[in-house]
This record gives C-alpha cells, sequence and structure tokens, in this order.
C-alpha cells in the first residue's frame, strides 16, 4: 500500500516523531497551521475514523488526551482537536489522524461556514434517524 503514513510508522519515511507506543504514534505535521502542530496517528492503517475497531479507539484517544495537554501547555492559549473524513471534508491523507493545532490569539486559522436554519420537523427527522441507527 502506498500510504506515506504507514511509510513514517515503519521509518521507511523520515518523520520528527515525538511520541511512540504499541499502537499510536504522534508526528509534527510538515506543513503546520500553527508551529507546533501534531497529528496523531493508529499504526494500523484505517482510512477514515467509522473503519477502526472500537477497542483500537481507546489507545488512540488516550494518546490524543496526553499530547494535548503537553500542547496546551507549551505556551499557546488554545487548542482545537481535527480530523478529516473523506476528501470533501479535507482528508488529503488516506491513513485516519488526529491534528492537534495549538492556537494563539488572531492567529489565522479559520474555519469559515455558513450555520443552516433547520425547522423542528428536520431536526425531530434526524434525532429519530440517529437515534434508531444508534440502537
Ligand atoms: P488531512 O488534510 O489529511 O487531514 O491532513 C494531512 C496533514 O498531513 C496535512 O496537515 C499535511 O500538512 C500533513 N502532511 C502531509 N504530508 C506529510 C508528511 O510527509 N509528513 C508529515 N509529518 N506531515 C505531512
Ligand atoms: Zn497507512
Amino acid at each position: 500500500m502506498d500510504c506515506i503514513f504507514c511509510k513514517i510508522i515503519s521509518n521507511e519515511l523520515p518523520s520528527y516523531k515525538i511520541y511512540e507506543d504499541d499502537y499510536t504514534i504522534a508526528i509534527l505535521d510538515i506543513n503546520p497551521i500553527n508551529p507546533g502542530h501534531v497529528l496523531v496517528l493508529p499504526k494500523v492503517h484505517y482510512g477514515k475514523l467509522s473503519e477502526i475497531d472500537e477497542m483500537e479507539a481507546i489507545p488512540i484517544f488516550r494518546t490524543l488526551k496526553r499530547i494535548e495537554k503537553v500542547v496546551a501547555e507549551s505556551g499557546c492559549t488554545g487548542t482545537n482537536i481535527l480530523q478529516n473524513n473523506g476528501r470533501d471534508a479535507g482528508q488529503e491523507i488516506g491513513h485516519v489522524h488526529f491534528h492537534i493545532i495549538p492556537r494563539f490569539k488572531n492567529d489565522s486559522f479559520r474555519m469559515k461556514y455558513h450555520k443552516v436554519n433547520l425547522t423542528n420537523e428536520m431536526l425531530e427527522y434526524s434525532k429519530k434517524y440517529y437515534i434508531s441507527k444508534l440502537k
């Protein structure tokens, strides 16, 4: 499989690795939104979040939480956790990963969107749909 992140995990490609355990690694984003931008990845190749085995999700969240704390205490004034699934959502690399982005007052990072107004019926429809799928 031609996956940049799998090659980083197997050390075929270099990276600025800051953390590694049996299930996850964390590396610096080579083209960061802000200095200190970290990517957390599972060692097993999964394309999207929905493909991750539930038990394997636990160590990923542990790493994410641990590193977010270190980033949050590194001198920034906030953090964003970002995780893109699919090209339309901005996913460039098809190996699931979480961004930990340090934030600073008046930095350049913007998530631009227009919010939509929904009727109660539309909200009820979504609520019923999700509840039925989560049973
Ligand atoms: P995505 O858009 O898929 O959520 O995020 C992919 C991220 O990976 C981008 O922020 C991009 O800068 C970063 N990236 C792309 N290629 C490499 C690489 O070879 N090494 C590292 N460390 N980061 C990369
Ligand atoms: Zn991969």
